[in-house]
């Protein structure tokens, strides 16, 4: 009686490889993590981002999660993208450079205003801060808490609010970060910072090109460095 044939020990791993070919593809497509190397190598530390933490956080969440599906192909592009109610997440290297200003990292309690998809407050949580989140828009605000939780980063506190008047009850903070631009400083915002606390934020008129704006308290002293020209959504207050 014939044996049924005995292929050689390669052809089994040739087989087992193309057996498990798309899985792996899958997951390397649903993870980007080549993507994201290539972001960070070529538009944030190209350009002079240097601190580790903000280069760990930004290679380690995926951007493509935040964005909506329409838009997953083009999340790692040099650029803003829409995240729907008319908002927009930043591209990365505002991201990244507003993230190593406000130097966040363990111990740090730090306050956004401007929640939109959630992705800077998961850059932030992803040093080790502790993060403070205010979104205008309920539905924005909902769907990144949903997103947060998710992706292992529903330790971010959000609330649904008008972040002029900053969060009082957890104040003070060691720095806010504001994603949405201002004409004004709002004065809450400076009163809940802490002495030697810091703030960034997008000042000047909604229609133009406004200035970032770096802004430093100590003591009763407060001043401010004007860092470069930027666009960002308005600043927009509760009716
Ligand atoms: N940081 C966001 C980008 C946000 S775009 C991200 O990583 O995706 C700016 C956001 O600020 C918008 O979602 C807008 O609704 C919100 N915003 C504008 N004015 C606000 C205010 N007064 N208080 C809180 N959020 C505000």
């Amino acid at each position: 009686m014939r044996k049924p044939p005995v292929l050689p020990y390669r052809a089994y791993v040739l087989l087992l490889c193309l057996v498990l070919l798309p899985v792996c593809d899958a997951r390397a497509e649903s993870d980007r993590a080549t993507e994201r190397m290539a972001m960070v190598r070529e538009q944030i530390v190209s350009r002079g981002v240097k601190d580790p933490a903000t280069l760990a956080a930004m290679r380690a969440i995926p951007r493509h999660r935040f964005v909506p599906g329409s838009q997953a192909a083009s999340a790692y592009d040099d650029r803003p993208l829409p995240i729907g109610h008319g908002q927009t997440i930043s591209q990365p290297f505002i991201v990244a450079y507003m993230t190593e200003l406000i130097r966040p990292g363990p111990g740090r309690k730090i306050l956004e205003i401007g929640t939109g998809s959630g992705y800077q407050a998961a850059i932030l949580a992803a040093t080790g801060a502790e993060v403070y989140s205010i979104e205008i828009i309920t539905e924005l605000a909902t769907d990144a808490v949903a997103r947060l939780r998710e992706l292992g980063y529903g330790a971010v506190q959000t609330r649904a609010a008008d972040g002029y008047h900053g969060w009082a009850e957890q104040a003070p903070f060691d720095a806010i970060i504001v994603t949405a631009a201002s004409e004004f400083i709002p004065p809450p915002l400076i009163e809940q910072l802490k002495d030697g606390g810091v703030m960034v934020i997008p000042v000047g008129s909604p229609f133009f090109v406004q200035t970032l704006m770096l802004v430093q308290k100590r003591g009763n002293a407060v001043t401010s460095a004007n860092l470069m020209p930027v666009r960002f959504v308005p600043f927009r207050r509760a009716e």
